[in-house]
């Protein structure tokens, strides 16, 4: 029986499907790409938003 195991935690479920689900859930990582910020780490779903952040939150 295949085993499909969360390479973040490493928790093991048994079909593709609930890892995909548990990902999501747990680690907040979908299959879109995420943009992190450099100084405190936080991510977000596009780059927009990464830029307001680093205005509001990081300004100079
Ligand atoms: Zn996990
Ligand atoms: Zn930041």
């Amino acid at each position: 029986m295949p085993r499909f195991e969360c390479g973040i935690c490493g928790a093991v479920f048994s079909n593709g499907d609930v890892l995909a689900a548990h990902i999501r859930s747990a680690h907040g990582a979908g299959s879109a790409p995420s943009y992190e910020c450099e100084i405190c780490g936080q991510r977000f779903n596009d780059e927009a938003s990464l830029v307001s952040h680093m205005s509001g939150a990081h300004p100079r």
